[in-house]
């Protein structure tokens, strides 16, 4: 007693636990009707890997959760002849380990390798890291780069959305308070693409990115058939870098077209000074990324 008294007068609680509410619902319905019946009231707690760092730091006020944890209908990686689903619950280790996504989707797979540390990979879901809409998340450059699709899901029905445009500034993205993220959606016709992907942080692992880079290009004979690039930590989204891909799409790559579409680049991004990096810093590394990753596709 004493000992807690101590400690109270010396370091003061970060969060004060009972001050939360967490529900547990059991099925998909259960979870939506609570959503509906007070929308923006019950925020959704996944693998909590972003949520409890907030509750740590004393900065959740956001106070009532709920599990989606045993939601079994945003679980599990369903294969088809043309896509490739993942519930939302999916985590990082299951990513890298599942046959058809290191086969086709190496981005994707690779993304995963770089998420902080292994028990980070074991809990954290990729729902999470779409809603949580950090620019320096890794995993949304190669969703950008594989045109994936979400599935939002409410007491209203349920609707399919293209990733790219869903998050539409700082944190800031098209869902209603009322939906929860139910499956992200992969066309399988990446294979015969070449594909690159790169992380930049402090160090090799368990860093947040200081800029990371997804490309993929359908090469024929130096000629870019199609092609597309994502960056991370350039912008306050992670960003799918259209105007450089229009000006490289169709066209041999040299090493004259190289320098010009590093200069479009910087037209393109619009990264900031913050803790982690300085904008001028993250501006080279993007034109450095984006320079390997045509030189590698052009040979
Ligand atoms: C030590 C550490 C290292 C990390 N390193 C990295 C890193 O290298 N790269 C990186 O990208 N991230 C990193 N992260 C961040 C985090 O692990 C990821 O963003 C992770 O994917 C979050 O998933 P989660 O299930 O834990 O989300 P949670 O913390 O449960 O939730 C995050 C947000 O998503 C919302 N949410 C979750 N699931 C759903 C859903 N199905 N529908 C609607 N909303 C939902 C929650 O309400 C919350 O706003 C790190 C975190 C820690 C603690």
């Amino acid at each position: 007693m004493r000992i807690n008294a101590r400690y109270k007068a010396s370091k003061p609680m970060r969060a004060y636990i009972p001050a939360y509410d967490l529900r547990v619902p059991g099925s998909l319905s259960e979870a939506l009707a609570l959503m509906a019946r007070e929308p923006g009231v019950w925020q959704p707690f996944a693998g909590g890997t972003d949520l409890m760092v907030l509750l740590e730091a004393g900065k959740l006020s956001h106070k009532k959760f709920l599990s989606v944890s045993r939601l079994d209908d945003l679980r599990g990686i369903e294969v088809s002849a043309d896509s490739v689903i993942l519930g939302a619950l999916t985590t990082y280790t299951e990513i890298q380990k599942h046959p058809v996504l290191r086969a086709e989707f190496p981005l994707l797979c690779t993304a995963a390798r770089e998420t902080g540390s292994i028990a980070t990979q074991n809990r954290g879901t990729l729902g999470g890291n779409i809603v949580n809409a950090s620019p320096a998340a890794d995993s949304p450059p190669a969703l950008l780069v594989y045109d994936a699709e979400i599935e939002l899901v409410s007491e209203r029905g349920a609707r399919w959305l293209p990733y790219h445009g869903f998050h539409t500034g700082y944190k800031k993205m098209q869902s209603s308070p009322d939906e929860l993220l139910r499956a992200v959606r992969l066309p399988r016709r990446a294979a015969p693409w070449r594909q690159y992907y790169r992380k930049v942080g402090t160090r090799k692992r368990q860093a947040m990115a200081k800029g990371s880079f997804a490309g993929a290009a359908l090469m024929d004979n130096g000629t870019s058939r199609d092609i597309r690039i994502a960056l991370g930590s350039v912008a306050p989204l992670v960003l799918r870098a259209v105007i450089t891909e229009d000006s490289l799409r169709g066209g041999r790559i040299t090493p004259t077209v190289i320098a010009t579409a590093g200069e479009t680049l910087a037209r393109e991004i619009v990264p900031i000074d913050d803790i982690r990096s300085t904008a001028r810093y993250r501006l080279r590394v993007a034109q450095n990324l984006l320079e390997e990753f045509l030189s590698q596709i052009s040979k």
